[in-house]
C-alpha cells in the first residue's frame, strides 16, 4: 500500500493523525505530514478507516 494526501484537498482537520498517528502527523507547519507512505501491513486497516473518515476525501490509497 502506498499513501498520499492531496494537501489541495485536506483541510488539516487532524482526523486521520487521531485515526491512525503511526502514518499521519500534523505538522507544526499546520499541513499533514505521511510518517510512512508505505505503512506495514498490521497498519492497512487503520490506514483505510482514516481515509475513509477523512471529511475531504484527500487521503489516496494506491493498494498494491
Ligand atoms: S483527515 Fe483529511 S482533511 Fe483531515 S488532516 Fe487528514 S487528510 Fe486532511
Amino acid at each position: 500500500m502506498r499513501v498520499t494526501v492531496d494537501l489541495d484537498l485536506c483541510a488539516s482537520t487532524g482526523g486521520c493523525a487521531q485515526t491512525c498517528p503511526e502514518v499521519f502527523e500534523i505538522g507544526d507547519d499546520g499541513y499533514v505530514h505521511i510518517l510512512r507512505e508505505h505503512p506495514e501491513a498490521d497498519l492497512h486497516d487503520q490506514v483505510r478507516d482514516a481515509a475513509d473518515l477523512c471529511p475531504t476525501a484527500a487521503i489516496e490509497l494506491i493498494e498494491s
